[in-house]
Parts: structure tokens; C-alpha cells; sequence
């Protein structure tokens, strides 16, 4: 089972979040590992001191090596393991399903969430192995990046959802958008679902998923297509939709 230990100055806000729902009726049912780690209770003064201003001109605060480093060292000895460590941070490479996959096959995560203008350098360069940011914009904290990643690995790691299927059909799992789906009633405000998704020909439904999803992604993100895999059939039918393959 994955391990997953979150660092943060707000492990109650990440724990309401990730006892929720799916993650939170996996951590029950033994399939994820996760515990979150407050910072501040690794520091050693008496104020519990976590931030300081920068050295230089500038403003805001920043946090300060030594309790991320204590809150890691606590970790290590606690689980008896060297976790591979993540901070969320603007600077990082942009968090993708395939890098969600890679990750959900580790066996134990450390994941550092800064605050204010963000953490002393130096911790950063002594454990951290990886910075993943969730977009190029700036968030207050690392928290809503942390959840974000560890909701999109956990549902990968095994037990956490119902079978294989529920990840691999889905958005960018194979470079491609998912087609569009209909639950009941089979007629809804005076629209019905499409004819097809009835008649119970799954060899009909699967060509008709495809070329859904092929449509789909032409005409929501169609730079995903350069990279998808595309057979004979599935390139005849982007062109009658109007797509040019980039050669
Ligand atoms: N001064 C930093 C910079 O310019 O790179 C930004 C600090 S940001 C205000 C505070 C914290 O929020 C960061 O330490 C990081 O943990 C988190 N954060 C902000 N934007 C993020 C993003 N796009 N992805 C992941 N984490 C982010």
C-alpha cells in the first residue's frame, strides 16, 4: 500500500479534505497510507516560529529550513523509509495524468507544501527530489496542489476504485478526451441519449465511444491529438471533421 505523508501549517484543512469521498473510504478500507504532518510542531522555540523575513530588499515571510527538515527527519524514522519527496511549487513541471501514474507505483511520498513567499532554499536543496506545480499561476499555499495530486494519484494506486477500467477509459489516460456519457432517465427536458448507447451492440458502442472521444478532443484540445495514438481509422474519421495530421 501506498504511504503518502503531507507536510503543511494546515494538516486539519488537508485531513477534512482527504477523509472525504472516495480517498477517504480507501484510507478506511486499508488501501492508501496517508497521514498529514504539522510543521510547526517540529520546531524547537518556544514560539513555534515557522517563517522569517527574507534576506535582501522584498517583502513577506518566508518558511524556514529547520522545521520542514525535522518535520521530513520525523517521517523517516516513523515509517523506517527514505520517502521520494515533492514540493508543490509555481516552479515546477506541470502535474499530468502520466506523471499521477509513475507516482502512484511508489511506495512512499513525502509531499512539502510551502506558504507565504515560499521556503528557504536550502531544505529545498538538501531533500526535495522533485517540484511539481498544478498550473502556471501562484496559489497562497501548496495545500490545494497537494490534494489535487494526492487525489489524482491515490485513485490510481490499487483497491481505491472499483477496477482498472474507471482510470483507463477516462480523460488522458491514452492522450485522448473521453466521449460524453448519459445515466437515466432516457429522455431528459425533451432530449434523448443518443440511439446508439441503447441498442446494446457493444462493438457499435465502442467505434461510437471512439470516434466521441476522437471528436471530442478535436474540438476542445485538439494539440492533443500530435501526441495520441491513432490508427488508420481513427485519422479518416478526424479528417471528415475538418483535421489536417502535422506532419
Ligand atoms: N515566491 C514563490 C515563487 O514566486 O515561485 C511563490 C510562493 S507561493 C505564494 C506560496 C506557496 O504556494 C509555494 O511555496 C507553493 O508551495 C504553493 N504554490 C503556489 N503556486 C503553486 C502552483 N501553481 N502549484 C503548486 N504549488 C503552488
Amino acid at each position: 500500500m501506498i504511504k503518502i505523508d503531507l507536510a503543511t501549517l494546515f494538516p486539519d484543512m488537508c485531513e477534512t479534505v482527504l477523509s472525504e469521498s472516495i480517498v477517504g473510504r480507501a484510507r478506511k478500507a486499508g488501501h492508501l497510507d496517508i497521514k498529514c504532518w504539522q510543521i510547526r510542531d517540529y520546531t524547537v522555540d518556544k514560539h513555534r516560529n515557522v517563517d522569517d523575513t527574507p534576506y535582501g530588499p522584498g517583502k513577506g515571510m518566508l518558511l524556514q529550513a529547520d522545521p520542514i527538515y525535522r518535520t521530513w527527519e520525523a517521517v523517516c524514522a516513523e515509517r523506517a523509509s527514505r520517502p521520494h519527496v515533492i514540493y508543490l511549487s509555481p516552479q515546477g513541471k506541470t502535474l499530468t495524468q502520466q506523471r499521477a501514474k509513475e507516482l502512484s507505483r511508489a511506495e512512499h511520498l513525502f509531499v512539502l507544501c510551502g506558504h507565504y513567499e515560499g521556503v528557504d532554499q536550502r531544505v529545498l536543496d538538501e531533500i526535495v527530489d522533485e517540484e511539481i506545480s498544478i498550473g502556471d499561476y501562484v496559489l497562497t499555499g501548496g495545500e490545494l496542489g497537494a490534494l489535487v495530486l494526492i487525489d489524482c494519484v491515490a485513485r490510481l494506486c490499487p483497491g481505491v476504485l472499483a477496477d482498472e477500467s474507471c482510470f483507463t477509459e477516462e480523460s488522458h489516460w491514452n492522450g485522448l478526451l473521453e466521449y460524453p456519457q448519459y445515466t437515466k432517465p432516457a429522455v431528459w427536458h425533451g432530449v434523448a441519449v443518443p440511439e446508439i448507447v441503447t441498442n446494446g451492440n457493444h462493438a457499435a458502442i465502442a467505434r461510437w465511444r471512439r470516434e466521441m472521444s476522437l471528436k471530442n478532443t478535436y474540438e476542445k484540445r485538439p494539440e492533443l491529438l500530435k501526441n495520441a495514438q491513432l490508427n488508420e481509422k481513427d485519422k479518416w474519421f478526424l479528417r471528415t471533421l475538418g483535421w489536417e495530421e502535422e506532419l
